[in-house]
């Protein structure tokens, strides 16, 4: 006999495949080597395997479009036909061409924008709006979705973003507009869809609104309210669950509780304080849906909190009104634990996917209708599990908690000012004016490429890859000498990934080897998982550092990712704050940084690029994370002799807002990302009189273009009628791992020959 249970709601399921199948068919269909049916037949197979999967877990609201070849956003601007003219695009159905061509670019025009979805690492397409942009229906995956997903015998809800945070999303191109005051136009293309969705059978439709997250302004909350006003009145027929996530709703409950809505879904795993407010507070007739196990996270959860949490809120509302789901759809986790096969067996007793995290709700929802003692046994395994996670001591390193109470508060501070370490690793260096360098990885080629592979798979003895990279290494360190970079790194030739190297070399950090998560379109990452105390059993780099320093007389640069970035990157344990996880990191870096000074490395940079990835949504928490953020980065780099000079780098980041923050830092040198801005990204250097040395970036390292030495001359020319000429640094925007030999020779050639000019200039 069937059990009873409360609904359970799934907001999204990750699209990738289990295997990663929709990422080769369309690099296989993208090479040309499939064709456009083939690869719509793969993407229709992952649809159904996901529908049959929530059937066979037990979900009751399986979703339709939530789905995508390449992203939603994406999906949305061909649903409403925001397709830029540069497209080609002349009405009708959005072909899947173009459509590629927006996510990927063409020969006609470059691809659109790519920008973070909300503090998530995945990736949407900026949808470009012209003024007076006007919207037609150009795309009915949503009504083709749910009546795919119908013909399987699958009755689902269907997915949509929001009018109002498609909208926000998007940028004005061209001119300058608020897209918000496109939403009259926009409004109809959705009245149409819903009404399709409804004469198709549809009863609900999934609409999600994560803006409701954000700090918004009266605008915004009157867009929210003549949308749904629309919506009510234009289509009654159709249920609207609207969904909100990533963070609480704060002042803007009152709105979304007064929308005219038949359910709300919130995020009760950001937001556990809100749910007592929204439980109490939302209209009697309104289906809450609570979002209770974590979307964004790969723990294991404790269903017994949980349950007790849900009881008094499911008693306080009809009790066929309420739903449980995840937090936030489920792209954002890998898919199934059972690939697992050889993560260590009490690990992954702490951990579960999404195929997990689902059937956890399951369990919750007969839980919530028939009593904790329909599920006991699942209940009591967990709690065994969670038990043994807690009380492990591969969890709890008692050294590290020791060190972390012993940190003093002079240790986050070099012992002098700038001006003084100026002057003493001047003396020290001796670097010219205008010193060059560049920011670690030198292109990682198929070669080396495919020695790592063949080591990973025992084809190659570790010597005879140690030999291999040693080589390269040499060959990096000549050739940066026989061209005259001041300041020479030794290429990262070693380095698969800039937090898994460290990660692999960390306690408290586990791999997985299929937990694979989508970054944007087919590119997926693997993010590690850190399940413990962090500690350094043994120095990371610091043997090749010195051998690469062995080979000049030139200072090498010692490399290093910061502590913000490997856990930014990560997923983080959710028993400690992360601020705390931080700081653990910061003090295995901070011994990483006293060996390779003790070892004669002069210079160390660490690197940061995802520094500003961590601010949270809300602006009135920003202080509190840039203080425990920046807090950690000092941590790790000011155990440090005046002489040594401290480097950190960062890419792609705005600093206008934070650029206190980044003085707090205090590096002694800052290589950021500024060539496609044109030095624009300097001015809050500039209006802040920022003193440390700044290396603005002078080419992109993103495009194989070579830059001829006139274009960064006349970039550096920008540079100094902002700076003062001896604070900057010459040096490409990022790593060079993505590039070829054949573009970064000439490129950091003609890199030297620009600073040896500006230095006759002067
Ligand atoms: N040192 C790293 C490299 O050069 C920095 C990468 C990054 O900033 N994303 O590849
Ligand atoms: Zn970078």
């Amino acid at each position: 006999m069937s059990k009873l249970s409360i609904p359970v709601s799934t907001l999204g399921t990750p699209r990738i495949g289990p295997r990663r199948e929709l990422k080769f068919a369309l690099e296989s269909h993208w090479s040309g080597k499939s064709s456009e049916a083939d690869l719509l037949q793969v993407a229709a197979g992952l649809r159904r395997a996901n529908w049959e999967r929530q059937h066979a877990l037990g979900v009751t609201n399986i979703p339709s479009n939530d789905f995508s070849l390449y992203d939603h956003v994406l999906d949305t601007a061909c649903m409403v036909g925001a397709v830029p003219p540069a497209y080609g695009w002349t009405g009708g159905d959005v072909p899947l061409e173009t459509y590629f061509a927006m996510a990927r670019g063409s020969e006609r025009a470059p691809a659109l924008e790519m920008t973070k979805w909300f503090d998530t690492n995945y990736h949407y397409m900026v949808p470009e709006f012209a003024e007076g942009q006007r919207f037609e229906l150009a795309s009915t995956k949503p009504i083709d979705e749910f009546m795919e997903a119908k013909s399987h015998g699958f009755h689902t809800r269907p997915v949509l973003v929001g009018p109002v945070t498609f909208l926000k999303l998007g940028k004005a191109h061209g001119a300058t507009f608020d897209p918000l005051d496109l939403l009259p136009g926009l409004l109809p293309v959705y009245v149409e869809v819903l009404r399709r969705l409804a004469a198709s059978g549809a009863d609900w439709v999934q609409i999600d609104e994560p803006c409701l997250a954000l700090d918004t302004d009266a605008k915004t909350e009157g867009a929210l309210r003549g949308a749904y006003d629309t919506f009510a009145s234009e289509v009654p027929e159709l249920k609207v669950m609207l969904a909100t996530y990533f963070g609480a709703l704060g002042d803007n409950l009152d709105t979304a509780l007064a929308l005219p809505v038949a359910g709300l879904h919130v995020d009760a795993v950001r937001a556990p304080e809100e749910l007592d407010r929204v439980v109490a507070r939302a209209p009697r007739d309104m289906v809450l849906s609570l979002g209770i196990v974590d979307g964004r996270n790969v723990w294991r959860s404790d269903l017994q909190a949980l349950l007790g949490r849900l009881e008094p809120a499911v008693a306080a509302r009809r009790a066929d009104h309420v739903e449980i789901a995840p937090s936030c759809s489920m792209i954002h986790v890998p898919i199934d634990l059972e690939l697992e096969e050889d993560l260590d067996p009490e690990l992954r007793g702490w951990l579960a996917f999404y195929a997990q995290k689902m059937r956890e709700l399951v369990t919750l929802g007969t839980a919530l209708a028939e009593g904790r003692d329909a599920v006991r046994r699942e209940i009591e395994e967990t709690e065994i599990a969670l038990l043994g996670r807690m009380a492990s001591p591969r969890v709890h390193d008692a050294t590290v908690a020791e060190r972390l109470r012993a940190v003093t508060p002079g240790m986050d501070r070099r012992r002098n000012a700038f001006e003084v370490r100026k002057r003493l690793q001047q003396e020290a260096l001796a670097l010219p004016e205008f010193p060059t360098t560049t920011i670690g990885s030198f292109p990682q080629t198929a070669e080396v490429r495919k020695a790592r592979a063949a080591h990973a798979r025992g084809e190659w003895s570790d010597v005879a890859y140690m030999a291999f990279l040693k080589e390269e290494t040499e060959k990096a360190i000549r050739w940066q000498e026989a061209i005259g970079i001041d300041v020479l790194v030794h290429g990262e030739f070693e380095r698969n990934d800039m937090v898994q190297y460290f990660g692999e070399q960390l306690s408290g950090y586990a791999f997985t080897k299929h937990g694979w998560v989508q970054s944007y379109g087919s590119r997926c990452v693997r993010p590690p998982v850190i399940y413990g105390d962090v500690s350094r059993p043994q120095p990371m780099t610091l043997d090749w550092a010195r051998y690469a320093q062995s080979l000049t007389r030139k200072p090498v640069k010692g490399m290093l990712t910061g502590p913000v970035t490997m856990l930014q990157w990560s997923f983080v344990r959710d028993d400690l704050p992360r601020s705390q996880v931080c700081r653990q990191i910061a003090l295995a870096l901070r011994d990483e940084v006293g060996d390779l000074e003790a070892a004669g490395i002069q210079i160390i940079q660490i690197d940061e690029p995802a520094l500003r990835e961590g601010l949270p949504l809300r602006r009135e928490e920003w202080a509190t994370y840039l203080d425990w953020a920046v807090g950690a980065f000092r941590l790790a780099s000011s155990g440090v002799r005046d002489e040594t000079q401290i480097h950190t780098h960062m890419c792609y980041s705005e600093f206008n807002d934070i650029i206190d923050s980044i003085a707090g830092m205090d590096a002694d040198v800052i290589s950021i990302e500024t060539s496609r801005s044109r030095m624009e990204l300097l001015e809050a250097f500039v209006a802040y009189r920022y003193p440390n040395d700044i290396g603005p970036g002078v080419y992109d390292i993103h495009s194989p273009r070579v830059p001829t030495t006139q274009e960064m001359v006349d970039l550096l020319q920008k540079a100094v009628e902002r700076l003062s000429g001896g604070q900057i640094w010459v040096n490409p925007d990022c790593g060079l791992k993505t590039r070829g030999w054949d573009e970064t020779r000439p490129a950091l050639q003609r890199m030297v020959e620009a600073a040896r000019q500006l230095r006759e200039g002067l």
